[in-house]
């Protein structure tokens, strides 16, 4: 059980409600089939979006966060750069991040990475296999070296990102592209994860594997960090001897 990390779970929330596709699979969006999914990890989970007030992300709700799982995909452009602003200074403090599938192009994450992480992109229902490529990252817990999920939309390579921290996972599709799927980031002092699966007309969050990445994830980047960085000003640690001209 993990009873002090809190989670918000932040989701556009607009497939779900407009397109009868997304709807059967997903009737209650995807933040709730995640909640549904990683609540029995023992984390306390919490919901928002898009068209709450403040897209349901007040100062007091980020300051009450630990981890931010982000999905977005068709209204990246909706959200409003104060918001966008107040998240990426919550991670620069140490809040973690989890951004999902087409949350690629959101705002937080191209503000965060600097590149215009555009990728290939195909939907023709191809099976996906994931390979765990660092076995030894906490991000891999308890995951066979590969597992697969039988559609999913292609994201092919080049992924114009800067080089991660650390890359756990890499997809290979049916139709012969290759994806870093897993990777990990740092900015100040908050840790970052981006993850590849997830596309709203797939049942992908329901899918075991997927889950446990997740609730992994949350658990690597709500763990400690060490000290605080102390910034500005200081006094010398040791008497600095007074330069004499000759
Ligand atoms: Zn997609």
């Amino acid at each position: 059980m993990n009873p002090n990390i809190r989670v918000t779970i932040w989701n556009e929330f607009r497939h779900e409600r407009y397109n009868p596709e997304v709807m059967k699979i997903y009737p209650e969006g995807i933040h709730r089939a995640l909640q549904n999914g990683l609540s029995p990890f023992g984390f306390e989970v919490s919901t928002a979006t898009l068209d709450e007030p403040e897209h349901g992300l007040t100062e007091a709700t980020l300051g009450a966060t630990d981890v931010l799982i982000w999905w977005g995909h068709q209204a990246h452009d909706e959200v409003d750069d104060g918001i966008v602003q107040r998240v990426q200074e919550r991670v620069l403090q140490g809040m973690g991040l989890i951004v999902l599938h087409s949350g690629h192009y959101s705002k937080i994450f191209k503000k965060l990475m600097g590149t215009t992480c555009a990728l290939k992109w195909r939907e023709a229902d191809e099976k996906e296999r994931l390979w765990i490529v660092k076995p030894t990252h906490p991000i891999a817990l308890g995951l066979p070296e590969y597992f697969e999920l039988d559609e999913e939309e292609m994201y092919g390579e080049f992924f114009d990102v800067p080089d991660p921290d650390e890359l756990v996972l890499v997809s290979w599709f049916e139709g012969g592209e290759v994806f870093r799927s897993g990777i990990t980031y740092t900015r100040g002092q908050g840790k970052i994860f981006y993850f590849r699966p997830g596309h709203e007309t797939y049942p992908t969050y329901y899918q075991e594997p997927i889950i446990r990445i997740i609730a992994n994830a949350i658990k690597w980047a709500a763990s400690d960090r060490g000290a605080s960085p102390f910034y500005g000003n200081v006094k010398p640690l040791e008497i600095i001897t007074p330069k004499v001209t000759p």
